[in-house]
């Protein structure tokens, strides 16, 4: 759906040059959820504006929906836009119209008959659970309410992609889970595909299915936000989970503290009793977490385990086959 190649995005300042971007690629398959996540200054809500051309890249292709989106005269390129929709972290509402003027709006711009539009924003206001609000100015909303009518607007001409720039940023824990929740219903029930940027790992966990990680313009890291998240050294397993901190457990003698990673059908094995069964070595429990992502049980096990070394040995080498990635602990 989404197809960056080898993007890169220079700026000029005067003399100065800052690449923002340096040889990005990136594919959003339909339907799919993609989150890009990266410091300050690493490049995302420039690559996201590449997207749209927002942003026009110094070199690279960029395709949505398979059309070459640098090749395309203003005419076309106004039309292809009108398949993009995007959402910001400060929603970016005309202040002077209404709720429903601003849902109006790309209607207006795409040519629809006001009949229509009108139907279609009473649509959008129900969708987003702001039936009674129609009449309301940005300034009387809340800001969750206010995201809300982003999202309608972005969405009134029917766009296959949505692009969200740090959509939940400015808002509270509570208002953040409810956007999300309506961005996965959208996604769901729409089928749209959705490019969004952001720095919470909660924004991961609760919508995305990939994950790329922004470094200073590359993309450094990428893959399946599970896959990503329940393998060790990772980064997104780095920025989800602190160090072990085994500070104070007091190893027995023979004991060994190891790390093991959880997800999906190695998170639903009685994996602890199978050790003491098959290799007589007992664990016990020191720490851990254990969360649904995405319907799927992610989590970790800081574990002490003991018993004869051969048994331990092979018991690592049984956790090792099985996909648990034992680490081993410093004891601090
Ligand atoms: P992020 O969204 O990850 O914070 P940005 O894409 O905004 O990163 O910025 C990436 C780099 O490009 C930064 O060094 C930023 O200062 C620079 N930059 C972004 N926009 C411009 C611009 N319009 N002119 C010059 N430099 C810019």
């Amino acid at each position: 759906m989404i197809e960056l190649r080898d993007i890169s995005k220079v700026y000029r300042q005067g003399k100065r040059e800052v690449r923002a971007l340096d040889g990005v690629s990136l594919r959003v398959a339909p339907g799919e959820v993609l989150g890009v996540l990266g410091h300050s200054g690493a490049g995302k809500s420039t690559l996201i504006r590449c997207v749209n051309l927002l942003e026009r890249p110094t070199a690279g292709e960029v395709r949505v929906e398979g059309r070459d989106m640098l090749a395309l005269a203003p005419r076309e390129l106004r039309h292809a836009r009108q398949g993009i929709g995007m959402i910001f972290q400060h929603f970016n509402l005309f202040s002077s119209q209404t709720v429903a003027g601003n849902i109006a709006y790309p209607l207006a711009i795409a040519g629809w008959p006001p009949g229509r539009a009108r139907e279609r924003v009473e649509e959008l206001l129900a969708l987003v659970g702001l039936s009674d609000k129609a009449q309301a100015y940005p300034a009387q909303l809340s800001g969750g309410q206010k995201q809300r009518v982003g999202i309608a607007r972005a969405l009134a001409p029917r766009p296959r992609v949505l692009l969200s720039d740090e959509a939940t940023s400015a808002l509270d824990p509570e208002t953040t889970r409810s956007v999300l929740g309506l961005l996965r219903d959208i996604n769901r029930q729409l089928g749209l595909t959705i490019l969004l940027i952001t720095h919470q790992m909660e924004v991961l966990k609760e919508i995305c299915h990939s994950a790329a990680v922004l470094e200073r313009g590359r993309v450094v890291e990428q893959g399946k936000v599970i896959d990503l998240l329940a393998r060790p050294g990772t980064r997104l397993n780095a920025l989800c989970y602190a160090p072990f901190a085994a500070a104070g457990w007091p190893v027995r003698p023979g004991g060994r503290l190891v790390g093991l990673s959880l997800a999906g059908d190695s998170a639903a094995q009685p994996v602890l009793a199978q050790l003491a069964r098959r290799f007589g070595v007992d664990a016990t429990l020191v720490e851990g977490t254990l969360e649904r992502v995405g319907g799927v049980p992610v989590g970790r096990l800081l574990v002490e385990l003991t018993g004869a070394p051969e048994a331990l040995e092979q018991a690592l080498g049984h956790l090792r086959e099985q996909g648990y990635s034992p680490e081993p602990v410093a004891h601090a």
